[in-house]
């Protein structure tokens, strides 16, 4: 998958950008910095997806998807992390299955 540098979600453009695991890191709150290595964030204020560098294609494809989910669910009910991350993982293999679904 050719993750997009911008994408837009319901009329509203998003920039997506492949960090490194150092300035990931950075973007880590207090109360973040005990846990293990941040994958992504969404920056709604920003309109903003950061995707660590720090792992392979299809985790940063996954990652992409997850961040994606959290966008949506910010207009319904809150899913919890391991329902985004399912989500996510099951879209990204549709999506590696069906590789034409996007392109015109
Ligand atoms: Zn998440």
């Amino acid at each position: 998958m050719n993750i997009p540098k911008k994408i837009r979600v319901e009329g509203i453009d998003f920039s997506v950008l492949i960090l490194s695991n150092e300035q990931m890191n950075s973007l880590k709150k207090d109360d973040e910095s005990e846990k293990g290595v941040l994958c992504g964030i969404t920056d709604f204020e920003e309109t903003k997806i950061l995707i660590n560098n720090a792992y392979c294609e299809s985790m940063r494809e996954q990652t992409f998807w997850h961040e994606l989910i959290h966008i949506i669910d910010s207009r319904m009910n809150p899913l919890t992390e391991e329902q985004i991350d399912n989500l996510a993982r099951r879209l990204n293999a549709i999506f590696k299955d069906n590789p034409k679904l996007f392109k015109d």
